[in-house]
């Protein structure tokens, strides 16, 4: 094998490795294949019950993910609790701090550049970025502020705002816009390493065209720093240290590089209901599974062994009341009527006594809850 040969297959071994990532369990995932979007769940290929591995397309200029997670605290006016009872599709919840306080006792409020939320110095939740943190920070100090009276309205608010359709919309346009250039700039990087200098060098050698293909490598790369840098800019102008980090992170390889617009797109979606984007970006049977999974789980979630004292699962049970009727309300609109997700299933077969709400499993035999889920189990009408 010649060194070009050597140095191509050392690129592209690398490049597969980054089509991989490890992701959080609760994350939900979608990876633009050109004109569409592939749902993807982490730990489909390899993973456990925190996290798991995803992938991306070799093509990394067509295929900026969207990343939602869920809230990993619940609230209510009388306080926040580090436990979230949804995990729709999943058999088993990831751990969460279940970590309870009081508005009213509340002293101190922080966020961490880990992504941490502190509350008195105790963790409350880890947040998938900063900015996240410091805006879950923001909501929580706000809370304890106000009265008690005014703060049913303001979480409804801001759980209004996770499931604002359009306002999902008019981001993914926004970055889709901004992110023109940088992803042009990509694909002539991909282009070049990946096909032009193997044909140079097929056709003229290595040895004599090696300067000038490291050259037209390395003005792409830049060109793609300088158009990320732009269009970060021109999306979040204030976020001067994420962009940086960005930056750095795109500058270590031109693989990296070539997935710039990925990096623009990164952590944009968090504040919304993955729910939303289920309803935006997928379709057909991909989508009414996840919206039905996501209903019924929000009305009979997984047993909770763990469970915690009266006034956190108040909380607990407060939160999920809402979130659920502001799901359900969005599903309505786009076409799913809650109801019909609730009525029983037929009987599979003659025999089938009972239903699970939950995963719609069907026993022949007497028993109290599901296996699976642990939920109570419903009669089955013969
Ligand atoms: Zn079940």
């Amino acid at each position: 094998m010649s060194d070009a040969q050597t140095l191509l297959l050392v690129v592209v071994v690398f490049h597969l490795v980054h089509c991989f990532e490890w992701v959080r369990a609760d994350a939900v995932l979608f990876v633009r294949l050109g004109g569409r979007f592939v749902r993807q769940r982490p730990g489909d290929l390899v993973g456990n019950r925190e996290a798991g591995f995803t992938w991306r397309s070799p093509l990394p200029p067509l295929s900026g993910a969207i990343v939602t997670v869920p809230w990993r605290f619940s609230v209510s006016p009388d306080g926040v609790y580090g436990f979230v009872a949804p995990c729709p599709e999943r058999r088993e919840r990831s751990s969460q701090t279940r970590l309870h306080a009081e508005f009213e006792t509340m002293n101190t409020v922080e966020w961490t550049a880990d992504g941490d939320v502190r509350i008195d110095g105790a963790v409350l939740a880890r947040l998938p970025s900063e900015a996240e943190a410091r805006r879950a920070r923001d909501f929580i100090a706000d809370l304890a502020e106000m009265p008690r009276a005014r703060r049913e309205g303001r979480i409804l608010s801001e759980i209004g705002r996770a499931f604002d359709g359009e306002r999902f919309d008019e981001r993914l346009a926004a970055i889709d816009r901004s992110g023109r250039p940088v992803r042009a700039a990509a694909h002539v990087l991909f282009a070049i390493v990946f096909v032009i200098c193997p044909l140079v060098s097929w056709r003229l050698g290595f040895g004599r065209c090696w300067l000038p293909m490291f050259a037209a490598v390395g003005t792409a790369w830049l060109a793609v720093g300088v158009l990320f840098h732009r269009a970060h800019r021109s999306l979040d102008p204030a976020a001067k240290r994420e962009r940086r980090a960005a930056l750095m992170t795109l500058m270590v390889t031109p693989l990296s590089a070539m997935r710039a617009d990925e990096r623009l797109r990164q952590g944009r979606f968090l504040a919304f209901a993955p729910l939303v984007a289920a309803l935006r970006l997928s379709g057909g049977a991909e989508r009414r599974g996840y919206v039905e999974a996501t209903l019924r789980d929000l009305r009979f979630p997984l047993a909770d062994p763990e469970a915690g004292s009266d006034e956190a699962r108040s909380i607990e049970a407060w939160f999920r009341l809402r979130w659920a009727r502001a799901a359900e309300a969005l599903a309505r609109e786009a076409g799913v009527e809650p109801d019909a997700v609730f009525e029983a299933p037929t009987p599979d077969e003659a025999g089938c006594a009972s239903y699970c709400p939950r995963c719609r499993d069907q026993f022949t035999t007497d028993v109290a809850a599901c296996d699976r889920c642990g939920v109570e189990v419903h009669v089955l009408a013969p």
